[in-house]
């Protein structure tokens, strides 16, 4: 038996307002006049975040636009530019949802590892460390925060950069920043937090490590979505925790149905991640009955609207493309229904759920 060895991120600073100590916790990693670059998501463009960014020497606000999910392309491209402007940075940090919080591990490896981000996709092919980077969430529940991958979509798949070089090395952790995040969105990021839990807790890798963070995210989930009746200050840094928590749990674990399912959509539709993985949820009552109760229940008392038929007039070509990647995550596949889950998760059998969806 071979156990994982967890690389995980070096430093946290958790609290309402700790986003105001930034300037101080950067400021020993600066190098030379290399400027810091923020990766500030777009949504934040003349908001006042934006001027509270502790900008100094040639530091520089590169707006991200995460209307799409990152794409290999998108992230080759900001570093190039980059490397072109400035030659070297001190350092790169992510301020913003999942998206936002990609786009800046994976353009921090690029600026040290040599060719394209699509060549890293996958497990461990990252060499070298990146710049230093700290990661910022505004939004809670991906767990991007915490976890040794940034999801990319390449010119073949929609893969990570799975490596121990990936994970932050300082994250802010300020449950003020997510406060103002529209309801449909706060619950669409969430759900994935949700999930997350409901997935390692319900799979064949669970362990001990695993089900300790995954039990007290799926508890401070129910706090927020199934107990509260509105939301308030202390919800803010609840969900925060829970995205947290929640990354940790699949970290020694792994995701799965709701995730294998999820990544065809978006491979082919571009469906978001948090929405795609609540589309299909709502679907795994075969899989994860308890969960996908709870799961509506949620749906129905936060008055959020789950898309359906999004798969209506798709040819058999396209069908085959999204069950082709939703195949190939097996990982996934092996921690939800087993060592023999090809058995089990037939090709004509994901057909059918697909066309549920
Ligand atoms: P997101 O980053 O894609 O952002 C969704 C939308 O919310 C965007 O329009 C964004 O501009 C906006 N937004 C961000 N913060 C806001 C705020 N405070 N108020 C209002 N709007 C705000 O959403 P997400 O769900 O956080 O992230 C999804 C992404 O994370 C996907 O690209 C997915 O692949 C990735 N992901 C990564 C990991 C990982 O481990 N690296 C895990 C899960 C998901
Ligand atoms: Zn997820």
């Amino acid at each position: 038996m071979q156990f994982r060895n967890l690389k995980i991120v070096d430093h946290i600073v958790f609290g309402r307002g700790s986003f105001n100590q930034l300037d101080e916790i950067i400021a020993p990693h600066r190098k030379g006049d290399f400027p810091m670059i923020f990766f500030l998501d777009h949504f934040f463009i003349g908001k006042p975040l934006a001027s509270r960014i502790p900008l100094r020497g040639k530091d520089k606000i590169v707006y991200v636009d995460v209307t799409h999910e990152p794409k290999t392309k998108q992230v080759d491209a900001l570093a190039a530019e980059l490397k072109a402007e400035f030659g070297e940075v001190s350092g790169i940090i992510g301020i913003g949802g999942g998206s936002s919080l990609d786009l800046a591990k994976a353009v921090s490896l690029m600026m040290t590892n040599p060719g394209s981000s699509a060549d890293y996709q996958g497990w461990d092919l990252v060499k070298l460390p990146g710049v230093y980077k700290v990661g910022i969430p505004t939004l809670s529940g991906t767990g991007a925060e915490v976890s040794r991958t940034t999801v990319l979509t390449g010119p073949t798949r929609k893969l990570g950069m799975n490596s121990d070089h990936t994970p932050f090395n300082q994250i802010v952790l300020d449950p003020e920043l997510i406060k103002n995040a529209p309801a449909n969105q706060r619950f669409y990021t969430g759900m994935d937090c949700y999930i997350h839990c409901i997935e390692s807790l319900e799979g064949t890798f669970l362990n001990e490590f695993s089900k300790s963070y995954g039990e007290k995210a799926l508890d401070l989930c129910r706090k927020v979505f199934v107990e509260k009746d509105s939301w308030d200050e202390e919800s803010d840094a609840q969900l925060m925790m829970a995205s947290y928590a929640g990354g940790m749990s699949i970290a020694y674990s792994q995701v799965g149905v709701a995730h294998a399912v999820s990544y065809g959509l978006s491979y082919l539709l571009g469906t978001k991640h948090g929405i795609g993985n609540c589309i299909v949820m709502n679907h795994l009552q075969d899989y994860y009955p308890a969960g996908v109760e709870e799961f509506k229940f949620m749906v129905e008392k936060n008055k959020i609207e789950i898309p359906t038929g999004i798969c209506a007039g798709l040819t058999e070509e396209q069908f085959e493309s999204m069950i082709n990647v939703s195949m190939g995550m097996k990982p996934l596949w092996e921690n939800a229904l087993g060592k023999d889950w090809e058995k089990i998760m037939t090709r004509e059998k994901l057909r059918a759920l697909y066309d549920k969806l």
